[in-house]
């Protein structure tokens, strides 16, 4: 049900029209009635000679309500557009008196208006383009009316956020007050109703630019070199183009075309769902908001090696101190010097001020003793993937720690209910799997184990939003959400590779697609070794396991990735490109031979859908499972973790726009032509209950 008020109010003579619909005052159906009734009612009343409309506590508008896109609500009438027409033909005249946030929608409604007013913090923006749309309300016919096309051009195609005052002075705004935004603006709409005959309506003003032909040739470039698989930029250009060679009737209608073929695309609809996916992580299902959240002033690394020192810089740039411990001096040393050579590399790119930088180092400190952790509030355990090394931790931690510390382990890949058996306080422990680099990767796994309480999961949900993190929480299985499903990603990648395809052609295929590195360069990243030592245990636990003899003999080689500036490529010395190793591919040719495979042709097509159905049919699992709580959620991690395209929405929201019952077919098709792993592809059970019922995972 569509939910919002517009009160109304006569003030002396002059109609104040309130709009009210927390959180953000977005413009729902009701809504929309409200205001137009408001207009009539002003329209009515001989007594009143102008309205304001003004938001309620929640800012002036944050636009449309996006949670009707999916529904008739938001077309149903009046919609936004016939409403700023009421609003723009009012005989009164309307003042918009703006405060908090006034975005796309409300924008717009503001820009119908025939006055605007803003107050001291008050925020304008047009942020469609971030949904893959355009403004749809007259936004890209009337703003440049009044900032000119090149402003114009920069808000909306940006979606930028801009301060009102940014605009004082400038046509846009009539007024600005620091202060009392409904008394001024009231002032100000009786003065314009007594001292002014007619009142303009931003429709009915020009566009200038002096070379419009080269501006949009200049521009067109700047933005398709950016835009890449987005659509909206552009058509944001052409949109604001349109209001430059037509009338305000014709732009409109070039607009609102643009805006509806935008509605319907791949794109845009997978910048949506996103945006409700990461408004849903970090949520836990069966957890009330009311639950008693822990406080956290402190933290406590255990392990300076890579992860420490990323999580360690992470909490201090929240503001949080930290105490980081290790076995030696030493490592302690060099964890130091290099997180502050990190806060000293960011203040150089000009990514931090230097007082921030020195504020952040002093709240660090490091010791070799637990004793020292007695008071933290929280412990994140980094230390060497090892059950027995994690055990002698947990045990120190939960002889020293007080009651009420949160004891979490950043483990990739051990069982956390075992981890979290070494305390006395099980539901204290919870698992904070971040990636790396942690202070840059926005991805944080929060892994709930059988007996973590709900206060201590909830309290490191928030704790994520305050640390800048995206979190999800996955459930205990071997990899959790995202390294679960990345083997089998991997997995394929390296049976394409037995039978034919080309490292560069994998790695170019999946890029294509728009994985931000195809999958043999993310091995190299994140260190072949790690893949090594497991498969080496698990080969020794089962004998009859297929080897993957091409990647056992490259790490048998030494060729760990960018760690030994060899892996799948080659690596020049502080280089990140991957240079192409002629001996890799020989490798490669000696194998197959070994193997005695007559390898084929594979086109690009069949490489993107085994390497990533093979992640939609592990993702359907670990739903099916209860490992993660929403197919959005798995998205999520894909999207934060592993560089899959935002365009494409994650890959369970990929698997739903090719349609379930096309992708279990395919499926289907590999199984028949895979010999002796055509196993692989037999579709999880939840891919084929949704595939027979036409349904989806989102
Ligand atoms: P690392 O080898 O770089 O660092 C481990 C640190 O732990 C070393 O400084 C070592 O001296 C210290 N340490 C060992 N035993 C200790 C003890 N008893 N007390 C205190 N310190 C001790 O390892 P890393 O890559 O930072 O990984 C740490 C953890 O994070 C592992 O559980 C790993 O699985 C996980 N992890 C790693 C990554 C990654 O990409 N490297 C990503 C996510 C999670």
């Amino acid at each position: 049900m569509s939910s919002g008020v517009a009160r109304y109010e006569v003030q002396g003579t002059i109609a104040v029209i309130t709009l009210c619909n927390p959180p953000v005052n977005a413009f729902s159906h009701s809504l929309r009635i409200g205001i137009v009734d408001g207009i009539d009612r002003a329209e009515g009343d001989p007594h009143v000679v102008a309205t304001v409309i003004i938001g309620d506590d929640f800012g002036f508008s944050a636009g449309a309500d996006i949670t009707e896109f999916e529904m008739t609500s938001v077309t149903a009438e009046p919609n936004l557009r016939e409403v700023i027409e009421v609003i723009e033909n009012s005989t009164k005249p309307v003042v918009a008196a703006i405060g908090g946030n006034c975005l796309g929608g409300g924008l717009e409604l503001a820009l119908g208006c025939h006055y605007r007013v803003a107050v001291a913090g008050a925020k304008l923006g047009l942020p469609e383009v971030k949904l893959g749309l355009i403004p749809g309300a007259g936004g890209t016919q009337r703003l440049p009316r009044l900032v000119g096309v090149e402003t114009a051009c920069n808000l909306i195609v940006s979606g930028v956020t801009t301060p009102a005052e940014q605009f004082w002075g400038a046509q846009l705004l009539n007024l600005f007050v620091e202060e009392r935004l409904r008394e001024q603006a009231v002032e100000f709409a009786r003065l314009v109703a007594a001292h002014r005959k007619t009142h303009r309506r931003v429709r009915d003003l020009p566009v200038v630019h002096e070379k419009p032909e080269a501006f949009f040739l200049f521009a067109r470039n700047m933005v398709g070199a950016m835009a890449k698989n987005f659509p909206a930029p552009m058509k944001c250009l052409e949109a604001v183009q349109a209001s430059v060679k037509r009338s305000f009737d014709e732009g409109t209608r070039v607009e609102r075309q643009l805006f509806g073929e935008l509605m319907i695309s791949d794109e845009s609809r997978a910048l949506r769902h996103l945006f409700f996916a990461e408004r849903y992580a970090g949520k836990a299902a069966d957890i009330g908001e009311d639950v008693r959240i822990r406080e956290i002033k402190s933290v406590a690394v255990v392990g300076a090696g890579t992860m420490g020192r990323g999580i360690a810089i992470t909490f201090l740039t929240a503001g949080i101190p930290v105490v980081i411990v290790d076995t030696e001096q030493d490592t302690l040393d060099r964890a130091m010097s290099a997180i502050r050579q990190t806060f000293e590399d960011q203040v150089t790119k000009r990514k931090l001020k230097s007082d921030k930088a020195e504020k952040s180092m002093a709240m660090l400190t490091s010791t070799l003793a637990y004793k020292d952790l007695k008071d933290v509030d929280l412990v994140i355990e980094a230390v060497f993937e090892d059950l027995s090394v994690k055990e002698a931790i947990f045990l120190k931690l939960d002889a020293v720690c007080k009651q009420g510390t949160i004891l979490a382990s950043n483990t990739s890949t051990l069982n956390l209910n075992k981890i979290a058996k070494f305390t006395k306080r099980p539901q204290d422990v919870v698992g904070a799997h971040f990636f790396s680099p942690a202070n840059v990767m926005k991805l944080l796994e929060v892994i709930r184990a059988e007996h973590t309480s709900p206060d201590v999961l909830s309290t490191l949900l928030k704790l994520a939003r305050r640390i800048k993190k995206t979190a999800v929480v996955s459930g205990v299985c071997d990899g959790f959400i995202g390294n679960r499903m990345i083997k089998q990603y991997v997995l394929q990648a390296m049976l394409l590779l037995n039978e034919g395809s080309s490292i560069q052609q994998i790695d170019g295929a999946l890029e294509k697609f728009g994985m931000a590195m195809g999958p043999f360069k993310m091995c190299d990243l994140a260190g072949n070794d790690i893949a090594w030592a497991i498969r080496r245990r698990l080969y020794a636990e089962d004998p009859a396991m297929p080897r993957l003899a091409i990647a056992d003999r490259l790490c048998e080689m030494g060729r760990f990735g960018q760690k030994s500036n060899l892996g799948w490529y080659r690596y020049e010395a502080n280089r990140r490109d991957a240079l192409v190793d002629p001996l890799v591919n020989e490798l490669v040719r000696e194998e197959r031979n070994n193997m005695a495979i007559i390898s084929r042709a594979i086109a690009d097509e069949e490489i993107v859908q085994r390497c990533i159905y093979a992640l939609v049919n592990e993702g359907a699992r670990i739903l099916d499972e209860g490992i993660a709580q929403r197919a959005s959620d798995i998205d999520i991690v894909y999207i934060y973790g592993y560089g899959f395209p935002v365009h494409r929405g994650g890959p369970m929201f990929f698997a739903d726009s090719v349609g379930l019952s096309s992708v279990k077919r395919t499926m289907q098709r590999f199984a028949e032509t895979s010999g002796p792993t055509a196993g692989f592809w037999k579709p999880a059970r939840l891919l084929e209950i949704l595939a027979a019922q036409g349904k989806t995972f989102n």
